[in-house]
C-alpha cells in the first residue's frame, strides 16, 4: 500500500544517511593518522611555459593511499577533512613532504618550482605562517622556488585578514597563485590588494572552450593587466593550447601535456624535455 511504501523508502534512506555518516565518521578517522602510517603521497603535475615549451614548476597533488579502501583521490577526502580540522595536520605534511622533494630536485641540478595548495581551513589556522616557516627551514628550500596556491573562494571568505596572512607569507620569500580562479565572486579592488603573482585560470572555463572563448580571453587580459602571471589549469586539446597561446596565456597544466606524475616519474618527464637549463 502507498503509505507503507512511503515508510519504508523513508527508513531505508534514514539507514543510508546513517552508512554515509558512520563512513564519514571512520573516513575522518582514518586519516587522521594517515600520514604517521605512511598513506599518505604526493604526485606532481608538470606546469609547462608556453612560449618555449620548458617545465620549471609542478603542481603538488595528494593521495591516500588506504589500507581497505585502496587509492582514494582529493575530491573524495579533502571536504571532509576540511570540515573537520584534520587538513590542518594533513596540510602541513604536504608542505614539509613537498619542500623536501623540491630541496632535492634543486640538489640534483633540477631547480623545479613546486606548487602546494593550502586550503580555507588552513589560511584561517593561526599556526600556518609557522607551518610554511618550518617547512621551509627543515628542507633548506630557496623559498623561491615554493608557490602556495589558495584558491578565490577561500581568500574571499574574509579578504582582510587573507590579505594579511599572504602579506607575512610573501616575506618569506615564496609566491602566491590565485587557484581556481574565475569560479568566485572576487572583487577587483580587492584582487588588487592580495599580494599574488600568479592567476591559474579554472579548468571548467578550459574544458569548454567554444561557449567560452569570451570568457577566458577576458580572464587572461585581466591577469595580464594585473601584472600576474597567468596559468591555464586542465588543458586536454591541441586547440585549447593553440587558442592559449593566442590569448598570451603564459603557462598550462593539463593532460595534453602530463597528468600528475609519482616524484621519480616527473624527474624522468624533466630528463626527456631537456627543458632545463
Ligand atoms: P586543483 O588544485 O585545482 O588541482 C587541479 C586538479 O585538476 C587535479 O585534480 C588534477 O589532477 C586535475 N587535472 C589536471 N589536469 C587535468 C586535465 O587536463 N583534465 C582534468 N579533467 N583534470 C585535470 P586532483 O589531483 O584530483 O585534485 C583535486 C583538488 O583537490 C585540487 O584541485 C585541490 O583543490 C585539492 N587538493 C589536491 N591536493 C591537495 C593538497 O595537498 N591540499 C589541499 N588543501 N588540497 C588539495
Ligand atoms: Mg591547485
Ligand atoms: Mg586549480
Ligand atoms: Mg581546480
Amino acid at each position: 500500500e502507498a503509505k507503507g511504501a512511503g515508510r519504508n523508502r523513508y527508513a531505508e534512506f534514514r539507514h543510508e544517511m546513517h552508512i554515509a555518516a558512520h563512513e564519514r565518521l571512520e573516513l575522518e578517522s582514518d586519516l587522521r593518522g594517515a600520514a604517521r602510517r605512511g598513506e599518505l603521497f604526493l604526485v606532481y603535475q608538470p606546469i609547462l611555459e608556453l612560449a618555449n615549451g620548458e617545465v620549471k614548476a609542478a603542481e603538488a597533488l595528494l593521495r591516500w593511499q588506504h589500507p581497505t579502501r585502496g587509492l582514494i583521490p582529493p575530491t573524495e577526502f579533502i571536504a571532509l577533512a576540511e570540515e573537520s580540522g584534520v587538513i590542518v595536520e594533513v596540510g602541513a605534511w604536504v608542505l614539509d613532504t613537498a619542500c623536501e622533494q623540491a630541496a632535492q630536485w634543486a640538489q640534483a641540478g633540477m631547480p623545479t618550482r613546486v606548487s602546494v595548495n593550502v586550503s580555507a581551513r588552513q589560511l584561517d589556522d593561526p599556526t600556518l605562517v609557522n607551518t610554511v616557516h618550518q617547512a621551509l627551514v627543515r628542507s633548506g628550500l630557496d623559498p623561491d622556488l615554493l608557490t602556495l596556491e589558495i584558491t578565490e573562494t577561500a581568500l574571499m571568505r574574509d579578504a582582510e585578514s587573507a590579505a594579511q596572512v599572504l602579506h607575512e607569507l610573501r616575506r618569506f620569500g615564496l609566491r602566491i597563485a590565485i587557484d581556481d580562479f574565475g569560479t568566485g565572486y572576487s572583487s577587483l579592488a580587492y584582487l588588487q590588494q592580495f599580494p599574488v603573482t600568479a592567476l591559474k585560470i579554472d579548468r571548467t572555463f578550459i574544458a569548454a572552450s567554444e561557449q567560452n572563448d569570451p570568457l577566458i580571453s577576458t580572464l587572461v587580459a585581466l591577469g595580464r593587466s594585473l601584472g600576474l602571471v597567468t596559468i591555464a589549469e586542465g588543458v586536454e586539446e591541441e586547440r585549447q593550447l593553440e587558442r592559449l597561446r593566442e590569448l598570451g596565456c603564459d603557462r598550462a597544466q593539463g593532460y595534453l601535456f602530463a597528468p600528475p606524475l609519482e616524484a621519480a616519474a616527473l624527474e624522468r618527464f624533466l630528463a626527456d624535455h631537456g627543458a632545463l637549463v
